[in-house]
């Protein structure tokens, strides 16, 4: 029989754990990156006599496939993307090319701020009692992992570019943290769409399975009125109580599915914040769904550490506290960092804006922030929102100026949070870098 032709756009870890999947499972490969490939995923690819090329797309050796994947990076609008819908040659995600070569027990989280913490979270309790792999946005592709590892459950972390591209993808468990405008450059700059893509986790489920969700959230319960999933609902909630699903009772977090019930003081979390007790219920839900001992979970949240740049403490300097949240990337990851501030906060915001609307921040600022440094190319929306909002507001295209500075205004008491609420590639390579030079600058102080 003729090998069936797969083609793979996009030559990074998705792409390339895919080539190893389909080599594997016998499809004819070729990778064609526009860009440059990395050296260690060049060298995977020549290893294992992989077609592939860079810098380029040869259309004849592209529009001549039986499927495609396409990386999540690429864009619909890419010219080549439409020829190859044009002659309708199928078009998959990698999550949706490697599920079907796995008979693992799988859970999607997706949603637009604690992905990764929540798939973090979740992989750190389950792993306590099953065999497991953290995969999606996360580590080593999925792909690869179904290769190599085999586990027979996965936590996969998943952004609503691998959801855009599934067909037949279904996890057992999927889970939606929120949903806030983001992205929306993808998606022809309406929120319905992104809405939409995201809630694709849920449409292949049927009624064996489950759909966890914040239920505080206006535009998940305004889809959920409108549109109908065949999944078993478990919502979360911190302000009110939910019978079959998790919900705050004073200070304790309390899960219930068909009246098996687990509590957990929210003074023995890890993880601090509002937004961290709603991913300890979402993890929490699925571990119980999943039938881990309740005492694991208790214990798996008590001495979870925290994924890195995400309100991570860094050091405390003169009684002042360091924290790099570096990967608020938009105004809602930020809105829960300055909730969350339980002291006056020297703030270090700003970068690459997508269109940030300030105001619902307005409230913390006034209460919480004592002063602003402003470490972006442009910070003229910054100063125009919170100019007279506070005494003191500064400029800075350095990081290591923003902490000097950040170190002479702090009192003993005070938190300098980094919470840029913007993107970071004016300045910076990307959030990790601009989360690293943060904590360098810390430690240099
Ligand atoms: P993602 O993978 O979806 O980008 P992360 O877990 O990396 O999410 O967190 C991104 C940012 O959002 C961090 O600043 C983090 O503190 C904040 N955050 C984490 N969980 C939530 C949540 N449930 N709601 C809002 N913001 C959150």
């Amino acid at each position: 029989m003729k090998k069936q032709r797969l083609v793979i756009l996009g030559g990074g870890e998705s792409g390339v754990g895919t080539a190893l999947l389909a080599k594997a499972e016998g499809f004819e490969v070729f990778v064609s990156d526009k860009g440059i490939i990395k050296e260690k995923y060049k060298e995977v690819l020549i290893h294992n006599e992989i077609e592939w090329e860079n810098e380029t797309h040869t259309e004849s050796k592209i529009l001549n496939a039986d499927l495609v994947m396409k990386s999540p990076g690429i864009p619909d609008k890419a010219p080549l993307v439409k020829q190859i819908r044009e002659k309708e040659i199928q078009v998959v995600s990698e999550i949706e090319f490697a599920s079907k070569f796995t008979k693992a027990t799988l859970v999607g989280i997706t949603g637009s701020n604690g992905k990764t913490t929540t798939a973090s979270l979740t992989h750190h309790i389950l792993k306590q009692e099953l065999e497991v792999g953290l995969a999606g946005n996360i580590g080593d592709s999925f792909a690869k992992q179904v290769l190599e590892n085999n586990y027979p459950n996965y936590v996969l972390e998943i952004s609503s570019f691998q959801l855009d591209d599934i067909a037949d993808f279904k996890p057992h468990i999927a889970v939606i943290t929120n949903i806030t405008p983001d992205h929306l450059d993808r998606y022809n700059y309406e929120f319905e769409n992104y809405i939409a893509s995201k809630f694709r986790i849920a449409e292949n489920q049927t009624k064996e399975d489950y759909l966890i969700y914040d239920a505080d959230d206006p535009v998940i319960l305004d889809w959920l009125e409108k549109h109908s999933v065949q999944s078993t609902l478990l919502p979360f909630s911190l302000i009110k109580k939910i019978e079959n699903g998790a919900y705050l009772d004073k200070e304790k977090i309390i899960i219930t599915i068909d009246n098996n019930r687990i509590d957990m003081p929210t003074k023995d979390l890890a993880l601090q914040g509002n937004h961290n007790i709603k991913n300890a219920m979402a993890a929490s839900t699925v571990a119980q769904l999943l039938r881990i001992r309740k005492q694991t979970i208790r214990e798996s949240l008590e001495n979870f550490h925290g994924v890195e740049h995400r309100l991570e403490n860094v050091l405390k300097i003169n009684k002042v506290q360091y924290i790099n949240d570096s990967k608020a990337t938009n105004v809602n990851a930020t809105y829960y960092a300055l909730e969350s501030m339980d002291a006056p906060t020297v703030w270090i915001v700003g970068g690459q804006d997508k269109g940030n609307n300030y105001k619902e921040l307005y409230p913390f600022v006034n209460e919480k922030v004592k002063a602003i440094i402003c470490l972006g190319v442009d910070n003229e929306k910054l100063l125009e929102n919170f100019s007279t909002m506070v005494d003191v507001i500064i400029e800075t295209q350095f990081m290591s100026e923003a902490v000097k500075i950040a170190y002479k205004l702090a009192e003993a008491g005070d938190n300098v949070l980094l919470s840029p609420a913007c993107a970071s590639f004016d300045l910076f390579e990307n959030y990790e870098d601009r989360g690293r030079q943060f904590k360098d600058a810390v430690r240099n102080l």
